[in-house]
Parts: C-alpha cells; structure tokens; sequence
C-alpha cells in the first residue's frame, strides 16, 4: 500500500472512531425523531448497538433499556480519571468503555452531580452545544482497558511457581490456598524442589521479640513484612490499614513511602 493510501485509510478509522460512538448520533447528523425504530437503523453505523438515541431537535434521550451504563474509574494507569462502561445486560459482557462526563479528569468543565443520567447521554450528543463543551473522553491508553479486560491471558486467580525462579512455571491455586500458604507458612515450594521453610504472616507477627538483639533499631520480628504498594489509587487505604494492624514499620508506596 502506498503510504498516501495507508494514511487516507489511518484518516478513516480515526473519523470513525471519533465519531462512531454508540450512541445514536453524531455532531453532523441529526436523528429523525419521527424514524419508527431508530436503534436497529442507527448501529449500523458503529456496529454496535446504541444505548441511546438523542434527538438533537428536541434533546428527547430515548434509553435501550437492555444496556446498563456505569459511571467509574479508569485504572489504565494511576491518574484515576472517570470512565463510563457500557455493559449487555443480557450477557454482562462490557461492550465498550468511554470518559465519564461528570469527572473533572475527562471533561472541562464536567457535568454537575445534580444532573440526571440524561445530560450524559446528551454529552455525547449534538444537541446544542452540550457534545462541544462536556464532551468526556478517555485517552487512548484508557480506551485501551477494554481489551486487558477481555485478555485471555489475564490473571484472574492466584498463580504459584513450580519451578525455579525465572523459569515461568506456574500452577493456578485457589484463593483460600494462597491465604492458607501466607498466613500458616511451610515449605511453601517443595514441588520445586525446594526445602525452605518459609515462615507465614502468623510466625512473623510478633510485637515482641526483636529481629535481631545486637541491631535493636530493626524494631520487632514484625517489621520483617514488608509491604510494596503501588500509587495511590484507591487500594493503598486498605493495604496500610492491614498493616499498621500487622504493626510492620516497612510499607512503601511507588516513588514514595
Ligand atoms: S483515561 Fe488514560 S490517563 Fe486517565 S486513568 Fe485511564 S489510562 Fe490513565
């Protein structure tokens, strides 16, 4: 392919992203009202069905009562913006994910929490100016979570080694399996050939005895939990919380402690 071609064609799919949103209208073209069934009509354009039809003479947001919008967070990376994720309610499967208009990260300025559901369907519509000024969008890296969501090879239970270290052998195991191993502790690797004895969260949970009598300013044997946490989005609240009940003095976060 010619590179002129290559980029008309990259020109194209880029138009139809941006204007293909699943909800039955874009900027350009107004929804007839009187059309007796829009959404059959209307998801020949994004290939999927719309979860709602606006018509942009009137504002009027016609629902598909068989899709459920949920207003939530991205964790596509740590900044946390909204996102709104379009879900079949007859097969739970996600279908789509969008910015989420009433968060400040996906649109200025956002939709007040006041407004009905409504107003953020006519976000993503022409009626008035309401596409141009609360518009929420997702980056690209954020649109993206759909397909880690649907990767099969994402992670979903606990993953144990069962062979050296750096040779990628793991075997699925339940989750009261993982809780059991780190709580009680053993020989924790024995299928890989290895004879440790590996101590669990109940054997190092002690407030009283120091780590090592001639270093004292290493604290209690309980400070030997270190905790790594990631940024702050969310889940660091819990993972501290379960810690200053441990009583470690070791919790670290990404980039700070
Ligand atoms: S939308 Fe983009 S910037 Fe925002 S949290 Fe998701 S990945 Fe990060």
């Amino acid at each position: 392919m010619k590179r002129r071609s290559f980029l008309k064609l990259l020109g194209g799919v880029g138009a139809l992203s941006f204007t293909g949103l699943t909800i039955g209208c874009d900027k350009k073209d107004s929804v007839d009202a009187d059309a007796p069934d829009q959404f059959p009509k209307l998801s020949k354009l994004s290939g999927q069905k719309p979860e709602a039809v606006v018509d942009v003479k009137t504002g009027n947001v016609q629902v598909d009562g068989s899709i459920l919008m949920r207003h939530s967070a991205c964790l596509g990376c740590y900044s946390s913006c909204g996102n709104r994720v379009k879900i079949d309610k007859n097969t739970g499967k996600i279908l789509r994910v969008y910015g989420n208009p009433y968060n400040p990260n996906n649109a200025e300025p956002h939709i007040s929490f006041e407004e009905p559901l409504t107003e953020s369907y006519l976000a993503f519509s022409g009626y008035k100016d309401k596409g141009s000024i609360h518009r929420g969008a997702l980056c690209g890296r954020g649109n993206a979570t759909l397909e880690s969501h649907h990767d099969p090879m994402r992670t979903l239970v606990p993953l144990k080694r069962t062979s050296g270290r750096g040779e990628g052998k793991w075997k699925p195991i339940t989750w009261e399996e993982a809780v059991e191993e780190t709580v009680e502790g053993g020989e924790l690797f024995k299928d890989a050939g290895e004879s440790t004895y590996i101590e669990g969260f109940r054997q190092v949970r002690d407030l009283d005895t120091l780590i090592d009598e001639k270093a004292p300013e290493l604290g209690p044997k309980a400070n030997q939990l270190v905790f790594f946490g990631g940024r702050g989005d969310g889940r660091t609240s819990f993972g501290n919380r379960f810690i200053n009940a441990f009583g470690t003095q070791n919790s670290y976060s990404h980039g700070y402690s």
